[in-house]
């Protein structure tokens, strides 16, 4: 057999590609990253702007239950103790807390017992559940009936339907259930966004991650894969592809669908503009769906006042085309069915092993990431 200059090709120097080429590395592989973008980092890349670590590609919060992959995240770079606690501009011009939480019932009904809000919740489920029995269903087939039957309809008009069509571009009533599963629903006063044991983000920010990952490995950015397939898919034993699945097989079942995320980021000459590093805009009539105050990440209590700057960027999430950046899957049940199709070739290739959002066509967090490269070694 001929030999190759590497053992692996990785395609993207995202979380996936980078953890992966990190282990590999270790066992003494011989790994070339390529991306075509010209950084590493995929979607967690930051910019330096005024000293601050500016999330380019939309607030990145890593949180897992798993020991281990903390454990390993720490190893490459020590994490800080942010913990995320959005709040969220309801229609009606008030804030509230996030996730749902004793605070935000408090500040929807003025209940303020867990047994008070209980008595509210099942009165505003009401509605859901009757609907869902006179249909003769027990699981909730699309968003807004989950999001009626776990929260009701107070909830899901203020904070709930206006954003998650600005996000996604679909009436709820066409989105997957899961994705509103995403939050948690709790009975006590906390406005941890998740319920994870570890959360934070790296000090110093996220490219010291991908950095310390790809220490020692050979990189080319502005280098995509396309643009000489042949040449790529012959320079190494195996390649780890972790683009667009639809893009590898040439679309030959179609194109899957996107979402993509614009920033509009702004330098301020103020130390702190919004009190917190997010704020979500729930109403229908405003057209980003958040803020992004990035310094709130890295800086707490009053160290915020020792920059006399700050950075936001208002996020705005729009149908991806060509030439964009993808960001989230539309996993409805049409883009589902295209994608198991190339699913169903992806699984006969010995060669080639597909990861990440975009090559598995999946919503993930960048924890489950990284426990999944942990696992194939
Ligand atoms: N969501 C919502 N209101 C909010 C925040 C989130 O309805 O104020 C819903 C929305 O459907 C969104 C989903 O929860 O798509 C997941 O939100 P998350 O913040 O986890 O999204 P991500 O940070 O991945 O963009």
């Amino acid at each position: 057999m001929e030999n190759k200059d590497y053992d692996y090709l990785i395609v993207g120097a995202g979380l996936f590609g980078a953890t992966f080429a990190y282990l590999a590395h270790k066992q003494g592989k011989k790994c070339l990253v390529i991306d075509k973008r010209a950084h590493t980092g995929g979607n967690i890349y930051c910019e330096d702007i005024e000293g601050i670590n500016v999330h380019k590609y939309g607030a990145h919060i890593f949180h897992t239950a798993n020991k281990d992959v903390w454990d390993f995240v720490n190893s490459i770079v020590p994490f800080n103790r942010y913990t995320n606690s959005p709040v969220a501009i309801a229609p009606n011009g008030k804030l509230y807390n996030l996730p749902f939480n004793m605070n935000t019932f408090y500040q929807m009904w003025d209940v303020k017992t867990p047994a008070e809000a209980i008595e509210k919740l099942d009165e505003q489920r009401k509605e859901a559940v009757e609907n869902m029995r006179s249909a003769g269903i027990t699981e909730p087939r699309n968003l807004e009936e989950q999001a009626l039957s776990l929260i009701g309809r107070d909830i899901y008009e203020q904070l709930i339907k206006g954003y998650t069509e600005k996000q996604w571009g679909r009436p709820c009533s066409e989105l997957p259930a899961f994705i509103i599963r995403r939050l948690p629903v709790r009975m006590t006063f906390d406005n941890n966004y998740f319920n994870d044991s570890y959360q934070g983000i790296p000090i110093g920010g996220y490219n010291r991650l991908i950095n310390g990952l790809l220490n020692g490995i050979e990189v080319r950015t502005d280098t995509d894969f396309f643009g000489d397939r042949n040449k790529w898919e012959n320079i190494a034993e195996k390649i780890v592809f972790t683009g667009k699945i639809d893009e590898f097989y040439d679309y030959r079942f179609g194109k899957l669908e996107y979402r993509t995320v614009r920033f509009e980021t702004e330098t301020l000459n103020q130390s702190n503009y919004q009190g917190n590093a997010v704020i979500n805009y729930t109403s229908a009539e405003i057209p980003f769906t958040r803020i992004i105050e990035h310094k709130h990440f890295e800086t707490f209590g009053n160290a915020i006042y020792d920059n006399p700057k700050t950075v936001i960027s208002r996020e705005y999430s729009t149908e991806w085309t060509d030439g964009m950046e993808p960001f989230y899957p539309v996993n409805d049940d049409k883009n589902q069915a295209i994608y198991e199709q190339y699913h169903k070739l992806a699984e006969k290739e010995t060669k080639v092993i597909f990861g990440g959002r975009l090559a598995e066509y999946k919503y993930y967090d960048m924890a489950p990431i990284i426990e999944q490269v942990i696992n194939l070694f």
